[in-house]
């Protein structure tokens, strides 16, 4: 009787790994069958399919399965049955080995076409528009202030940011020792040049170049030395303006200021001039507009004032037009000079100027 059992015991054993494989191999059957070609799967489940299918490898062809376990026994029964048993293990191995195999093909086919699937274009999507830059908001301003000056008969002229100390300050009536120096002291190199502290010097430059009579503009960037805070940067930009030709006086300035600030701020902006002082121009004054935001009523922009101070102008100093190679004598002329970075603070309620150079896209995206 025990013989018997073990005799009998290895095949059940055999017949039961069978078993166990074809109940869990059925799910799988369906990747191989006649129906194969119906399935669709995402990637996702598709790679999902493939890991359950990898584990059931392991739990049945694997070191500790059923059927390791039935090669084991093939070396324990009577040797007249080992030859018949040693086939039946054999066989089994194969068969399931053979249905793995089919549907792991299978399974590895669908993950291919879903993969392929996923990454084909579709043409029909609406595409993705490339990110678009646009002019820093000091051009956008910049490029405004030339094309109202442009019009108003004006050339637009490019000056150089390193200068020699005879245009940034002699040739402005500012000679060494002047106390008008310090507030505009600047950058300078070691063999006697300087960062322009002011955009002035193109005066000098162009009123050589284009002789007399002349009408033009320079904006551009300046260079002071101060510590950077909410309303100061050592480097900032002005605009400059200068108009020189016979018979120019005080109203032409005043005129052409109010205009420039009417097609600015519109056609309803007032304009004021306060007497000042510049070494480069005599008489001095500063203008300012009533207010854009409040129309002269009083608001946070205009510190309740009502009005915005912007700029500096006068008539050209005698010395500068000599300076230049221009006679004083028979002509005559007018500057004024502003902020472009006080305007854009002022248009955009910007707290801090700094927020204009530190190229943070978040902040210059806003002006597009
Ligand atoms: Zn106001």
């Amino acid at each position: 009787m025990a013989e018997g059992q073990s005799q009998e015991s290895p095949k059940l054993q055999v017949e039961a790994a069978g078993k166990a494989f074809e109940q869990e191999f059925e799910r799988f059957q369906r990747f191989t069958g006649d129906s194969a070609h119906a399935v669709h799967l995402s990637l996702r489940e598709a790679e999902a399919e493939q890991r359950s299918l990898a584990e059931l490898r392991t739990r049945h062809f694997g070191r500790k399965s059923a059927l390791a376990a039935c090669k084991k026994l093939i070396g324990r029964v009577s040797p007249d049955e080992r030859a018949a048993f040693g086939q039946m293990v054999q066989q089994l191995e194969s068969t399931l080995g053979q249905q793995l195999e089919h549907a792991e093909q299978a399974l590895s086919r669908l993950v291919e076409s879903a993969r392929t699937e996923r990454e084909s274009i579709d043409v029909t999507l609406p595409g993705r528009r490339p990110r678009q830059g646009h002019l820093h908001p000091i051009t956008l301003l910049r490029e405004r202030i030339e094309d109202i000056f442009v019009t108003l008969g004006y050339a637009v002229e490019d000056g150089r940011e390193i200068e020699t100390d005879f245009y940034n300050f002699d040739a402005l009536n500012i000679p060494q020792n002047h106390p008008a120096r310090a507030p505009q002291d600047t950058f300078y190199t070691t063999d006697g040049f300087a960062l322009r502290s002011q955009t002035s010097t193109v005066q000098i430059h162009a009123m050589q170049r284009r002789g007399a009579p002349v009408r033009m503009i320079a904006p551009g960037r300046v260079f002071r030395r101060d510590t950077p805070d909410p309303t100061h940067n050592p480097m900032f930009f002005q605009v400059e303006g200068l108009c020189v030709d016979r018979g120019i006086s005080m109203a032409h300035l005043k005129g052409t200021v109010a205009e420039f600030l009417r097609r600015m701020f519109g056609a309803k902006t007032v304009t004021r001039f306060r007497p000042s002082y510049f070494p480069f121009t005599e008489p001095s004054a500063e203008f300012d507009f009533s207010c854009f935001k409040c129309a002269g009523q009083g608001c946070r922009i205009c510190k309740n004032s009502g009005w915005i101070e912007l700029g500096g102008s006068g008539m050209v100093h005698p010395h500068v037009l000599r300076a230049a190679g221009i006679d004083a004598d028979e002509f005559s002329g007018f500057a004024f000079g502003l902020g472009i970075d006080r305007m854009a603070a002022l248009m955009y309620s910007l707290d801090d100027i700094r927020l204009l150079f530190e190229n943070d896209v978040r902040f210059l995206e806003q002006f597009g």
